[in-house]
């Protein structure tokens, strides 16, 4: 098992796929001039699958897809296929801004896909081109219903608040939430932007959220069945309809029970998002055999630090920003 220093076993692999994206989220990408990872860095499908067979018997067992935006990357669903097929795998899901997923619903879900979060921070056109410098709100919302369609679920919308400019949304999401069944989570907006614009100021905290909503709406209650592992916290609303979470990685860091490590799209090993060191698996895929793969993932994951330090005054951005990395 990969258990790190603190105790904490990791059964959680999140793999960005592609830095690419489709859309210009502004707490995550710069504007213009994005400087993409030349093609033949990136890992091809039949390398993550490998790296994945290597992983499998060191105890990870849930997959997540990331990116930039996954749906980017071309033929997504063979890569899913192939994931489904290693003997140890029982959860593949993916994070996608639902830009391109109406067209690929039906294809993920019968390559084996599970589970869905699709991340949208606006229930209004005009407010979605303002996060996102891009076009695109009708379809992220028709992919919602197609998902829905196709069978998908629980679908999990995330959306990131910021002060000043996505608080009006709240409660918009919160009818939202219990007018469709489909669960929204507010994460809270973390120092990882390309443009290095983060403010401790426009952090919208989970606690001012659930504020809003039970003022807005009615009072939320904790949700029973919580996974002690899982980032957000979830609630219901005390009606038992709609359902919310928080994933307050500013205000309640829960490194604690982190389970995850992630490998970027050109094969860098991260044992954090926040993490300032990586390892370069990429170079062990090509010229290594499994065991040095292997040992590089323990190594990595024994030097896992105790937490970020987004709070601490001594907090040092990484230099890949969110898209690079894979949220
Ligand atoms: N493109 C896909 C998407 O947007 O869902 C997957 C990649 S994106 C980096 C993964 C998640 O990270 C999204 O939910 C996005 O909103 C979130 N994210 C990106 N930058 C963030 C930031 N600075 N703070 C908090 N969440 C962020
Ligand atoms: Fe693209 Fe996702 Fe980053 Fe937005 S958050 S720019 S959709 S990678």
């Amino acid at each position: 098992m990969l258990i790190d220093s603190f105790g904490r076993a990791h059964n959680n692999l999140r793999i960005s796929v592609t830095d690419r994206c489709n859309i210009r989220c502004f707490y995550c990408m710069p504007a213009e001039d994005v400087q993409f990872m030349k093609r033949d860095l990136l890992l091809s499908f039949e390398e993550i699958v490998r790296f994945v067979k290597v992983a499998v018997p060191l105890g990870i067992n849930k997959l997540r897809l990331t990116g930039g935006e996954p749906l980017v990357r071309r033929e997504l669903h063979r890569l899913i296929e192939m994931l489904a097929a290693i003997d140890g795998i029982q959860d593949i899901g993916i994070t996608t801004n639902g830009i391109l997923l109406a067209e690929q619903a039906q294809q993920l879900f019968d390559a084996g896909l599970s589970r869905i979060n699709i991340s949208l921070d606006a229930l209004d056109a005009d407010k979605f081109r303002e996060v996102t410098r891009r076009d695109g709100y009708e379809k992220v919302i028709e992919s919602i219903q197609v998902a829905k369609r196709v069978g998908f679920d629980p679908i999990k919308v995330n959306a990131v608040s910021i002060r000043n400019l996505t608080e009006d949304q709240i409660v918009p999401f919160g009818h939202f939430a219990r007018d469709t069944g489909v669960e929204v989570r507010f994460i809270e907006f973390m120092p990882l932007d390309a443009d290095n614009a983060w403010e401790r100021e426009k952090v919208l905290f989970a606690s001012e959220i659930v504020e809003r909503l039970s003022d807005g709406i009615m009072p939320l209650v904790a949700s029973e069945n919580q996974d002690p592992r899982a980032p957000a916290t979830d609630y219901v609303f005390e009606d038992g309809v709609g359902r919310v979470g928080f994933i307050p990685s500013v205000s309640q860091p829960f490194c604690m029970n982190c389970n995850r490590f992630r490998i970027t799209a050109d094969g860098k090993l991260r044992n954090c998002l926040f993490s300032l060191e990586e390892a370069d698996v990429r170079k062990l895929m090509r010229n290594g055999t499994d065991e040095q793969i292997a040992d590089a993932i323990r190594l990595s994951i024994s030097g896992k630090k105790a937490g970020h330090e987004i709070n601490s005054a001594d907090y040092v951005q990484p230099d890949r920003p969110m898209y690079s990395i894979g949220g």
